[in-house]
């Protein structure tokens, strides 16, 4: 593949002309990335099957990790969505276009390859200007991925998309830093009551205002219905080992161990306290308030990756509102490293 052609929209007016080419690509069974509120995604024409293969191909994805849709427009349902039972509707109707994934019966035009055979899709509408005249260009849904090699950290910049895909896909749409830094929440509504997949930027509470009682899947229903969820994942290369909020003793111990085992180490932490620990550029100290913790932690951890560090150390958020979301992708960063040391 020739170069990945890069291109900068503004929020306020994309270039009419850089969407159209864009979307000229992706009719021709080519890949975009693109920015969303959540993280950049790539882009891929939902219903073209070799086009989603290409998909997996770029970032590496293992096949029954299943994609989700982007559409602009609710009449977009009607080739992708078979049923869309009321609760659906309703959380629709509340929070699209925003960080919601809603996972509903596919119609025959999906390919198997978007939902990694399963008879479910998922879909959502982004909350983004670039993101919504693309689709709308288009003229169709298109999966979205997020843009990064398989288990490396989300794209939350259009470089982060290039340090991964440069030379594997078409096209970059850059429009700058993205609002939220984490995936959106995915909710299986063809059960009753429906099921958060994975945590995201809509919490269980929003979503319980609208429909009344969700729950949070266990691991054996992750495993049926949502596979891609329990691969390691949001990962930087370094062994990643989480600290309680506040621990500073701890904290001080486990750079102690392993500064002593001639290791570099890293620390991501946000308290008061844990922030008074050390100082340095391999001390990162992210804002307190959960939305800016959120935006800035992706982004961080590919920041220290490329510094070469062996540990990173990240200090715990308290797990309500968008902390069960930052929590879960911590945990999934954290599983399986032993051997990175
Ligand atoms: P990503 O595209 O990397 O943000 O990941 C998409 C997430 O949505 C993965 O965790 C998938 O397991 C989940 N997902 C996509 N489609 C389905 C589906 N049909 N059923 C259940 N989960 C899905
Ligand atoms: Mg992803």
């Amino acid at each position: 593949m020739p170069d990945t052609k890069f291109v900068t929209l503004s929020l306020e007016r994309p270039d009419p002309s850089l969407i159209a080419d864009a979307a000229a690509i992706l009719r021709a069974g080519g890949l975009v990335a693109f920015p969303t509120e959540t993280v950049y995604g790539l882009g891929a024409d939902a219903l073209n099957e070799e086009a989603v293969k290409k998909v997996f191909a770029a970032k590496g994805r293992p096949q029954e990790n299943p994609l989700i849709v982007h559409i602009a427009d609710r009449s977009q349902l009607i080739d992708l969505a078979d049923d869309i039972p009321e609760k659906g509707q309703k959380l629709g109707r509340e929070f699209w276009p925003g960080p919601l994934t809603l996972v509903v019966k596919k119609t025959f035009l999906v390919p198997a390859a978007v939902t990694g055979g399963m008879e479910t899709v998922a879909i959502r509408m982004p909350d983004h200007p670039v993101a919504l005249a693309l689709i709308e260009e288009f003229n169709g849904g298109i999966v979205g991925p997020s843009a990064n090699l398989s288990g490396k950290p989300s794209p939350t910049t259009a470089l982060h998309v290039m340090d991964d895909l440069n030379g594997r896909i078409d096209m970059v749409l850059n429009s700058g830093p993205v609002e939220i830094g984490i995936e959106s929440t995915v909710v299986d509504v063809t059960v009753e009551p429906p099921v958060i997949l994975r945590p995201g930027g809509i919490h269980k509470e929003s979503l319980e205002d609208i429909i009344g009682p969700v729950v949070i899947a266990s691991q054996g229903e992750l495993l049926r219905r949502s596979p891609g969820t329990l691969h390691r994942h949001y990962a930087p290369r370094a062994k990643v080992i989480l600290v309680p909020e506040g621990d500073t003793g701890l904290l001080s111990r486990l750079l102690g161990e392993y500064r002593q085992q001639g290791k570099s180490v890293a620390c991501i932490v946000h308290s008061r306290e844990m922030a008074r620990v050390e100082s340095g550029s391999s001390f990162k100290v992210l804002p307190a308030p959960i939305d800016f913790y959120a935006r800035y932690l992706f982004r961080t951890f590919r920041e220290l990756d490329q510094t070469g560090i062996d540990v990173l150390l990240v200090e715990e958020v308290e797990e309500s509102g968008l902390g069960v979301a930052v929590m879960d992708r911590l945990r999934k960063a954290s599983e399986g490293t032993n051997e990175k040391t």
